[in-house]
């Protein structure tokens, strides 16, 4: 992707994560005008904050400040909402964009608040996905905003909260926005890169995936000095950085990607990547056993290779495979390299050369 300018297809957003200061929201918006003249302005002014005593936001006081970049750098204006007073302020105010974040798309009160603050209005509203990944919600919460009467909707993917252990913030749960697609195929969609990852060595490649899953747009977090940032300090970019980053992307064609089948294509491949995604997970713990196995075998002066148990382990897996319905030898072919690694691990273990075995 050379710049955003040269691409019309993808809709940058870019801004910090918090209006901080007026000299911050100012300088960060001409660092990111003189790459991308088009890109929309985002800066919020309301935060949600999961904790109390964070930093909840300048409020008010930083929408002239947007006002602001909008004559300065000619760029369209754009904050989160979460209530009434926020929409009637953004209105008063000439913001071009407003967006309801995560933590308010799962609250249909609030969103019905919203939608009727909004009835009237033609502002473009773009609606993040809810912290859960319930779909339904996310439906919903568009479905209000339809019904209010506007008519310029996105649709923003952020990722869900998950309990598990990962590298990003967010699990990027792209069966989520996929499903969305597929319910709502005119509905562009937007990426937030910098909300699933949590951290911004990982934004080039969520960005990437997202372009590769024909998304419609990037918001992304963009800070003039991120280190300093009052909110998500790991996860904003330098302009430079955003640039660099936005260069580096590639836009390809999805084939298929408005139709239903293309889709349905696009889902199964992300099931098949989940898949193997736990399948190597499974060997790397497999191969863990293994070790200590080798572990074992050299303080008790044990073999490594014990035909018996061997044998007895490959008929059992050649049982319960072809029960399950698996080609027998595809498990035979994959028990022996299987079985071939466990060994090679163990002569590590115990060091001895590798051909002995
Ligand atoms: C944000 O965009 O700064 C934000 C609060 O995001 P989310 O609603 O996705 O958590
Ligand atoms: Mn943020």
């Amino acid at each position: 992707m050379k710049t955003e300018s040269h691409q019309p297809d993808t809709l940058l957003i870019a801004g910090p994560c918090s209006a901080e200061t007026e000299q911050q929201v100012l300088a960060t918006a001409k660092a990111i005008q003189k790459y991308f003249p088009s890109a929309v302005y985002r800066a919020g002014i309301w935060k949600p904050r999961t904790r109390p005593n964070a930093f909840e936001g300048i409020g008010e006081e930083g929408l002239p400040w947007l006002q602001k970049v909008k004559a300065e750098t000619g760029m369209l204006i754009a904050t989160e909402v979460a209530n009434a007073h926020h929409v009637e302020a953004c209105l008063k105010h000439g913001i071009d964009i407003l967006w309801i974040g995560a933590r308010t798309t799962v609250n249909p009160f609030s969103v019905q608040e919203i939608a009727s603050a909004l009835k009237g209005c033609d502002i473009p509203v773009m609606i993040k996905n809810p912290v859960n990944a319930e779909l339904a919600l996310w439906l919903g919460a568009i479905e209000r905003i339809e019904l209010a009467g506007i008519k310029n909707i996105k649709a923003i993917h952020r990722g869900s909260h998950s309990s598990e252990k990962m590298a990003f913030r967010n699990d990027p749960c792209w069966e989520l926005a996929i499903e969305l697609k597929m319910r709502m195929p005119q509905l562009p969609i937007i990426c937030d890169p910098s909300h699933i990852c949590g951290s911004r060595e990982l934004i080039p490649y969520i960005a990437q995936r997202a372009l590769d899953l024909g998304m419609d747009g990037l918001m992304i977090e963009s800070h003039i000095a991120p280190s300093k940032a009052w909110s998500d300090a790991q996860q904003q970019l330098v302009p430079d950085e955003l640039y660099e980053v936005m260069l580096n992307l590639e836009v390809k064609r999805v084939q298929g990607k408005d139709s239903v089948k293309g889709l349905e294509l696009e889902k199964l491949r992300i099931a098949i990547n989940k898949t193997d995604g736990e399948l190597l997970q499974l060997l790397f713990q497999r191969m863990d056993i293994a070790e200590k196995i080798g572990t074992y075998k050299k303080r008790n002066k044990m073999t490594i290779l014990q035909i018996s148990r061997w044998k007895e382990l490959l008929d059992s897996r050649l049982e319960i495979g072809t029960a399950m319905g698996l080609n027998k030898p595809f498990v035979k072919k994959l028990y022996d390299l299987i079985h071939e690694e466990s060994i090679r691990k163990q002569a590590e273990v115990i060091h001895v050369e590798e051909q002995i075995v």
